[in-house]
């Protein structure tokens, strides 16, 4: 728990959130600013900042969440897709820096785009720079 951290208040009950499921681990709320009718917000219990901080245990909690909620999310408002996307990490967009997922319902002609606009400009890269980032990750 971090003290100055609002979802942390959220798992505390110190500040009140609708919950609409909860783990062990992991805690799922509707967003108090939503894009869409029933976005909602998983995140670990635990205070993390970022992905890869979880613990696998925890991981899988808020995953594993996210997998059950999306079709009860989908029926709940009536809603044809969903985007599912974290912002992970300041410059990525996160403005609250406790781990969460982000899952928006979406409907035929929302007038929203793919998760592509998410990034900057494509970058141009060749045969060779691919093959060499895919040895980065990989190695
Ligand atoms: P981020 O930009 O960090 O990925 O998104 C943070 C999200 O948390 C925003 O969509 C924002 O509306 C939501 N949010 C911020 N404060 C609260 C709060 O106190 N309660 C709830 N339910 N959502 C919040
Ligand atoms: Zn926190």
């Amino acid at each position: 728990m971090s003290d100055d951290c609002i979802f942390c208040s959220i798992v505390a009950g110190d500040i009140p959130a609708r919950v609409v499921a909860e783990t062990d681990d992991a805690l799922a709320f509707l967003d108090a600013n939503p894009m869409a009718r029933g976005h909602t917000l998983v995140i670990p219990k635990a205070h993390h900042q970022r992905v890869a901080d979880l613990s696998r245990e925890e991981s899988r909690a808020v995953f594993d969440l996210v997998h059950d909620l999306a079709p009860r999310i989908e029926d709940a408002v009536d809603a044809d897709a969903h985007t599912i996307g974290v912002n992970d990490g300041p410059d990525a967009g996160q403005e609250v820096p406790h781990a969460h997922v982000h899952v928006i319902p979406r409907f035929d002609g929302d007038g929203g785009g793919p998760i592509h606009v998410a990034a900057g400009e494509r970058p141009d890269l060749g045969d060779d720079e691919l093959d060499e980032i895919a040895d980065a990750i990989g190695a």
